[in-house]
Order: structure tokens, then sequence, then C-alpha cells
């Protein structure tokens, strides 16, 4: 299958280096492997990617090297407009890791690419790229809302992807 509920990979989290506090009271990072790298270097640079296939076409997330529909192992990133919709959400409630049980309860979305119906992405909902993780109002959350995507620097050199309702 080409969708995932993860836009990690799958070498597990680790937690932030530096957020001037004990870090096991950090927001997790990503780990990206060789094949999710770009990913995050993309959204470092303030740019949804997800690969694409250069024989068929076919847009795949997860990472991986190898294409799922036609087994050709060459690819492209291509840029996403950063338009979705929610396609799912949960609440977080503790027990929790101490970094989001402070900011409990939040949203984590299920985001449906506009460009790419088959790609789901997870991430917060957030009133803007850089607020708390409890900006929003879950009880406003709405299946299908309208959602685009903006950019958290969560930690020096580790941006995170995040999403804005179009109608907030
Ligand atoms: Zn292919």
């Amino acid at each position: 299958m080409s969708t995932s509920m993860r836009p990690t990979t799958d070498n597990g989290p680790q937690r932030a280096p530096d957020q001037g506090e004990d870090p096991a009271d950090a927001l997790l990072l990503p780990v990206p492997d060789d094949d999710g790298a770009p990913f995050w270097e993309y959204a470092a640079r303030r740019e949804l990617r997800v690969q694409a296939c250069a024989a068929c076409g076919e847009l795949r997330f997860p990472p991986r090297p190898c294409c799922p529909h036609c087994r050709s192992f060459d690819h492209r990133w291509r840029r996403m407009s950063g338009r979705g919709r929610i396609w799912s959400y949960v609440v977080p409630h503790p027990p929790l890791l101490p970094a989001y049980a402070a900011q409990a309860p939040y949203t984590v979305v299920v985001v449906e690419l506009a460009d790419a119906p088959r790609i789901r992405l997870a991430g917060n909902l957030v009133a803007a790229p850089d607020a708390a993780l409890n900006s929003v109002d879950p009880g406003r959350v709405r299946i299908g809302a309208a959602v685009k995507v903006a950019f958290h620097e969560q930690a020096p050199g580790v941006t995170v992807p995040r999403w804005l309702l179009e109608r907030p």
C-alpha cells in the first residue's frame, strides 16, 4: 500500500537533544533512515515532497526504495501543494510522555493529500506554524475539513510538517 499513518521512518523515535531542559521532557524527533532522509531535508526547506516513481509515475509514502506498483527503483521527489483534508484524528490524553502530557489534550490528524488522495500523513493540527500542540480546540475539528501544511523547526536543524485549518 502507498499509505501510512506516519511521516517518520522505522528507526523509532529519539528525543530532542537541545531544548534547554531535561531531554526526557522534550518532544520526540524523527530519526530519518536513508530512504526517508530526503523527506526531512525538503521539510527543512519548507517543502512537502513525496516519492514519485520515475517509471510509472505512481506516488508513494512512506519513503522506500522500490515502487510497489511496477517495482522500479527509479524515483523523483515530487513537491506537493501542501493542501489536504482531515481523514481522521485523535485527541490524546494522559498517560503520555511528559512533554506531551503538559500540552494535552491536543489534536493529531491524519491528512489525505489533495495531490495524492491515497497518501495520508499524520501530524499535529495547530493554530500557527510555531504554536503549541493544544492551540486548536479539539471540539472544532471535523473530518473532511480542509487543511494546509506548515513547517515548524522543532529542534535545531529538525523541521516537521504540521497542519493548519484553511478556515480557522
Ligand atoms: Zn512504478
